[in-house]
């Protein structure tokens, strides 16, 4: 295993590359688990000749050059770069661009997003177009002579709102556009954009790739060596690298996410399901449900399912609030893609920074609660919403 040795593509199905691709028994022991290296600098034989690669943990260290390898192959991609956190993922992206570079995002990003385009990268001269990408005319019409990137996340965030992203890297090459694509919601198990055309791929490792509530990383994947080198100089001159120990945590964690997002989509399928139906229930949001405005394009584009995320509209913030009350195993937290259920009010929480008339604009209401659908036993699941439901009926009545 060398630092920056190219991912081998695999043959193997997804689940079995989750438990074996690049987490092979060591060559010297036979350990089945990847070894913990926490040395931050290593011996070198003589003036330029460091053995493996490896100098100085923050331009690489072994750990974190086999989970980079591992996060390559789930991807599809011929590399990976691990981060800090996903927003430091997105920082080592942006290092690629320069003041009065022009790019096209998503209008319905994540927040931390957004916060980071246009309170930091703003001040650097980078200018930004905030586009609905299901859109592909409005995409196309905000393309500038300056358009370096098109970013876009799918499915969105609270929303569930679609792209077609094999529409938009047509589009986008053929203007000699770079397309990354925030791939935390789906995961690589239900899309994997750059087999769709796509240049950069983008995790935030600390939802679902880590899957536990336990670990902050962030990853970028690429098969544009090009691209792959000026990430690895932004690790190396920035230094918004994970621990060793993160990375060996998030290695542990890959091998189990087939299975958890199998679940996670069963569940919220269910969920969804059983919601719509429910006469308290104003509005559900899940790309599973044929009621869903690009349903048909989530069964082409996610062909395993359709993930673990649902959001509802109750109607308004006193409904929210005896909702919220009523919840046991579902925790009201910030965060998501971990095997707990989590309930999160975005209004007060994850997209207080988002302009009021921008959230309505999008239907981001008062009313509106997202859930991280876990792993647990969907009929507890369903039993403690059915309550909860009942609860706000009558907290509306009285
Ligand atoms: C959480 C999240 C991020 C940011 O990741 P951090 O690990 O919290 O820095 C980026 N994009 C999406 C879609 C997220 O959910």
């Amino acid at each position: 295993m060398n630092a920056g040795k190219p991912s081998p593509k695999s043959s193997f199905g997804f689940t079995t590359k989750v438990v074996h691709h690049a987490q092979d028994a060591d060559a010297e022991t036979g350990a089945v688990v990847p070894t913990l290296s926490l040395a931050t600098t290593y011996k070198q034989d003589g003036i330029n000749q460091p053995r493996g690669g490896f100098e100085y943990a923050r331009a690489q260290n072994p750990t974190r050059a086999q989970l980079e390898q591992v996060l390559a192959g789930l991807e599809n991609a011929q590399f990976a770069n691990a981060f800090a956190s996903g927003l430091a993922a997105l920082a080592g992206l942006m290092s690629l661009f320069e003041p009065g570079d022009h790019i096209i995002a998503g209008d319905d990003l994540y927040g931390g997003t957004v916060r980071y385009f246009n309170q930091v990268l703003a001040k650097y001269g980078i200018t930004f177009s905030y586009i609905d990408t299901a859109n592909l005319n409005a995409v196309e019409r905000a393309i500038t002579p300056k358009t370096k990137l098109i970013y876009l996340e799918s499915p969105t965030n609270p929303m569930l709102r679609l792209s077609d992203i094999r529409a938009i890297c047509k589009l986008a090459k053929a203007r000699n556009l770079l397309v990354a694509v925030d791939n935390t919601f789906a995961t690589p198990y239900l899309q994997r954009p750059l087999e769709l055309g796509a240049d950069v791929v983008l995790h935030s490792s600390t939802k679902y790739l880590g899957g536990h509530s336990d670990i902050l990383g962030g990853a970028l994947m690429t098969s544009n060596a090009l691209l792959y080198e000026k990430f690895a100089f932004n690790q190396k001159a920035v230094g918004a690298v994970p621990s060793p120990f993160d990375c060996w945590l998030l290695m542990r964690s890959v091998k189990t996410l087939s299975l958890r997002m199998e679940r996670h989509c069963e569940n919220a399928l269910a969920i969804a399901q059983f919601l719509q139906q429910h006469e308290a229930v104003k509005k559900v949001y899940y790309p599973g449900l044929p009621t869903h405005p690009s349903h048909d394009l989530a069964k082409r584009q996610m062909p395993n399912g359709f993930g673990g995320i649902v959001s509802l509209d109750l109607g308004g913030r006193a409904e929210v609030e005896a909702f919220i009350k009523e919840l046991n195993i579902f925790t009201f937290a910030e965060s998501l893609g971990a095997v707990e259920s989590l309930v999160c009010y975005p209004w007060e929480m994850t997209h207080v920074a988002v302009p009021i008339e921008r959230r309505l604009q999008l239907g981001l209401t008062e009313g509106l609660i997202r859930l991280s659908v876990g792993i647990e036993d969907k009929s507890d699941l369903i039993n403690e919403l059915e309550q909860a439901l009942s609860a706000v009926q009558t907290a509306v009545a009285s």
